[in-house]
C-alpha cells in the first residue's frame, strides 16, 4: 500500500513537472499570458530564454470566458501573469484574490488611454487596443519592463528582442496602411458583431457604422429597436459587409443580410489566434489575415 502511494506521488509530481511548470527547473519565471495573441507577443519578447504559456484556448471569447479549476491552478502556479487589462478579463478578479497575489501581473495595456465605450456601460473604456499594431508597441514595452524586473538576468535579451519586434510592428502598420489604400474612402465602413474595431478604425480611417451588439463586450443581445436602427444605418451608409469573428453565431447577421443585401464575413480573428498551422497563428498573421478579409470585402 505504501509503495503504491509513493508511485502515485511520483506520478503526480511527474505530471505537474511536464504540464504546468516548464521553466521551474531552470529557475526562470513561469510566464502565463491570458489570451493567445498576448502569449505570442510575449514570446517574441522572451525569445528562446523561456516559454510563454497561454490560458484561454484558441477561439474562446475572453469577454465571456468561464475559467475551470485547472485554469485557476495555472494562474496560481505562474510567477508572471500577462493580462490585456482595461477590464477585458473580468473573470480574473476572484482568482487573483484567492491566489494571494503572489504572482507579478503585467497589464499589457497600462499607460494607453482608452476610448470611451459607446454604450456607456463600461467605465474602464474600450479594451480592444491590440487591433491597432501601434498600441501593441506599448504592450511590448510593458511586457519587456515587467519581465526584466521578474528576471533581471534576462533584461538585455528582452530589450534586444523587444526592439526587433517593435520594428516588425512598425512594418505591419505600414503594410496595413498600404492595403487600406485599395479601398475607396466612401467604402471604409465597418459593421461588426460587437464594438471591436474602434482603435483600428481610428488609425486607418474607417467609419464604424454600427455593431449587432452595440457594446464593447460580446455578451448582451440587441433589442428589436437596436437591430432596426442598425439595419437603417447600414442602408443609409451603404455599408457593404458585416464582419464577425470566428465562433460567433451568424444568425442575426444573416437576418440583417437578408434584409439589406450585405455580405457576411464570418472568420475574422480578433480575440484569439487560430490554431497552430491555421491562417492566424501569430499576432502579426492575425492582423494580416483580418485586413486581407476586410479589404477583399470592401473593395
Ligand atoms: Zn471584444
Amino acid at each position: 500500500m505504501k509503495r503504491c502511494y509513493s508511485i502515485l506521488v511520483l506520478l503526480v509530481l511527474l505530471i505537474s513537472a511536464c504540464g504546468a511548470a516548464p521553466n521551474r527547473s531552470s529557475g526562470l519565471p513561469r510566464v502565463l499570458a491570458v489570451e493567445s495573441f498576448l502569449a505570442d507577443i510575449a514570446q517574441n519578447v522572451v525569445g528562446n530564454r523561456l516559454t510563454v504559456q497561454s490560458l484561454i484556448p484558441v477561439d474562446a471569447d475572453p469577454h465571456a470566458y468561464q475559467p475551470s479549476p485547472q485554469d485557476a491552478a495555472k494562474i496560481t502556479d505562474a510567477d508572471v501573469l500577462i493580462t490585456n487589462g482595461a477590464n477585458l478579463e473580468a473573470f480574473l478578479g476572484p482568482i487573483l484574490q484567492n491566489s494571494g497575489g503572489k504572482q507579478r501581473v503585467i497589464s499589457a495595456s497600462a499607460g494607453l488611454t482608452p476610448r470611451s465605450d459607446p454604450s456607456g456601460q463600461n467605465p474602464a473604456g474600450d479594451p480592444h487596443f491590440w487591433l491597432d499594431p501601434n498600441n501593441v508597441i506599448k504592450y511590448v514595452e510593458n511586457i519587456r519592463d515587467g519581465l526584466s524586473q521578474a528576471d533581471p538576468a534576462g533584461a538585455a535579451q528582452y530589450s534586444a528582442n523587444a526592439q526587433k519586434y517593435i520594428g516588425d510592428l512598425n512594418s505591419l502598420d505600414a503594410w496595413v496602411k498600404s492595403q487600406v489604400q485599395g479601398i475607396l474612402q466612401a467604402r471604409r465602413l465597418l459593421v461588426t458583431n460587437h464594438e471591436t474595431f474602434g482603435y483600428f478604425a481610428a488609425r486607418y480611417g474607417f467609419t464604424i457604422v454600427g455593431a449587432i451588439v452595440p457594446s464593447i463586450t460580446s455578451g448582451a443581445a440587441p433589442s428589436a429597436q437596436e437591430l432596426a436602427a442598425l439595419i437603417s444605418q447600414i442602408r443609409s451608409n451603404k455599408a457593404p459587409a458585416i464582419f464577425l469573428e470566428t465562433g460567433t453565431n451568424p444568425q442575426l447577421a444573416d437576418q440583417i443580410a437578408s434584409e439589406t443585401g450585405v455580405k457576411v464575413i464570418t472568420d475574422l480573428y480578433t480575440h484569439s489566434l487560430s490554431a497552430p498551422g491555421g491562417p492566424a497563428a501569430t499576432y502579426i498573421d492575425m492582423i494580416k489575415y483580418d485586413v486581407t478579409r476586410i479589404v477583399g470585402a470592401l473593395k
